[in-house]
């Protein structure tokens, strides 16, 4: 493919993308988020169109999902050849090819974890839904242990285990009773394991398991080994180490939410790798089926104990949905050197706008999952809202971005991108900082 870049000819949302967005406003739930007026055309590869015929290079895969890049060819030609011959009959009561394939694929990453057990859903939420399900139904105990900053989806389990952003969880109530939440390990910020004593682990043991809760009676950690949504933190070596003992030594289950940081995102199939550390139950959604809607539950087969009809799905593991993941991971296991190569460069070239740029705080990630926290310059004070104008900047240049946490861009590309993408990317990011700089710092404000 030629080299390309983002054409912005007309100022989004231009004419068409107006008229589309008027409906929408109309019609659509007040709760969509809706970042930034993008209306997608169509896209290919790492560059997406909008209805004004607008290039944009995408760095946020629509929340880490398009792994492959948008409209990969071997991904669309499984998806028409699946939907070509049945689109439905439901993976909950009868078989079919593809839905044991996919299975099959799935227990096959992390041996370390031995054998495995599959169960599909349709996202992220329902796979986390599902492993609460499991978790309390193997151990018969009730408490869960989850971290604060964690996402994990919307439904009331997950937002039960959520503790990111309180708009998730606020007027829902009464959630999920005997979630304790407990400090992340972020070394930028020196939470959670800065010092000995507030180590998520000796919090754990020195206080929950001594002032609230008896480990007995506690079925399962969730953490996600990279946090996702709660500002892309990789956790300091040890950190997973420590609750996989805590687990051993409870008979407690360790849950890796892995619906962000997996599927090749971090240059691994998954994050735990890079720890060597194995979970008793993983959790994958996002990239593995480039789009269509597909998770997994993935877990020990001693553990998946689970009896015929104790849980199920209508939908799970939808036969073009399987075919999608399983071209999906043809594609992603042939990247993953690449993705570790790109994923460097990328880091080094934010490293070095971070030595012209002040605001920039800290810079971290693995692979393709990629962080980069804004501060006021000499503080450890989040910049939000130069991020919240950082994001319409770069659209209006032609590159599309995601925060999370309260003021970290994540850099999530489709996991095609190489180089010459980077250096796009880091070409508009310093054009857009540069513009900010002199708008906040001239103006006093951040
Ligand atoms: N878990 C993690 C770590 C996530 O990042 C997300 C979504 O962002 C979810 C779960 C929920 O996935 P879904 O939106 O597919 O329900």
């Amino acid at each position: 493919m030629s080299m390309l870049f983002p054409e912005v000819q007309v100022a989004p949302p231009g004419p068409r993308a107006r008229e589309i967005i008027a409906l929408d406003r109309q019609y659509a739930s007040p709760s969509y988020i809706k970042e930034y007026p993008l209306v997608v055309d169509r896209g290919e590869g790492p560059w997406v169109y909008d209805v004004d015929g607008n290039r944009f290079l995408d760095f946020m895969a629509g929340i880490a999902v398009a792994s492959t890049g948008h409209a990969h060819p071997h991904v669309v030609s499984a998806i028409k050849s699946a939907a070509e011959r049945f689109l439905h009959i439901c993976g909950t009561d009868f078989y079919y090819d593809s839905f044991a394939q996919i299975c099959a694929r799935l227990a096959s990453y992390l041996p370390a974890m031995g054998p495995k057990k599959v169960f599909l859903t349709n996202s992220g939420t329902e796979a986390v839904e599902g492993a609460l399900k499991l978790a309390r139904h193997h151990t018969r105990r009730q408490y869960v242990v989850a971290f604060k900053g964690g996402f994990h989806g919307r439904t009331y389990g997950a937002i039960s285990l959520n503790s990111s952003k309180v708009a998730q969880r606020a007027f829902f109530g009464p959630l999920l009773p005997g979630i304790l939440h407990i400090p992340y390990a972020n070394p930028y910020r020196s939470e959670g394991g800065g010092d000995e004593a507030s180590h998520p682990a000796r919090l754990l043991e020195k206080e929950y398991f001594v002032n609230h809760v008896d480990p007995r009676e506690v079925a399962a950690i969730f953490v996600e080994p990279i946090l996702g949504e709660g500002g892309y933190v990789v956790p300091p070596v040890g950190f997973l180490e420590e609750l996989r003992r805590i687990c051993d030594e409870h008979g407690i289950l360790l849950v890796f939410d892995e619906v962000q940081s997996g599927i090749g995102r971090t240059g691994k199939m998954f994050a735990a790798e890079h720890f060597g550390v194995m979970p008793d139950i993983l959790l994958s959604a996002k990239g593995i089926a480039s789009g269509m809607p597909l998770g997994a539950i993935v877990a020990k087969e001693s553990v998946m104990s689970w009896p015929r009809g104790s849980h199920g799905s209508t939908y799970g593991g939808n036969p073009v949905c399987c075919a999608a993941a399983l071209a999906t991971l043809d594609v992603v296991e042939g990247l993953l050197d690449q993705v570790r190569e790109t994923g460097d460069y990328l880091q080094a070239g934010l490293r070095a706008l971070k030595a012209r740029h002040p605001v920039i705080g800290d810079v971290r990630g693995v692979g393709l999952m990629v962080g980069a926290e804004f501060v006021k310059p000499g503080t450890l004070e989040p910049a939000s809202a130069y991020v919240g104008e950082l994001e319409q900047l770069a659209f209006q240049k032609g590159v599309l971005l995601l925060s999370c946490g309260k003021s970290t861009i994540r850099f999530a590309p489709p996991l095609v991108v190489g180089k010459h993408e980077v250096d796009v990317l880091l070409g508009v990011l310093e054009a857009c900082l540069v513009e900010l700089d002199a708008r906040h710092w001239a103006a006093g404000k951040v």
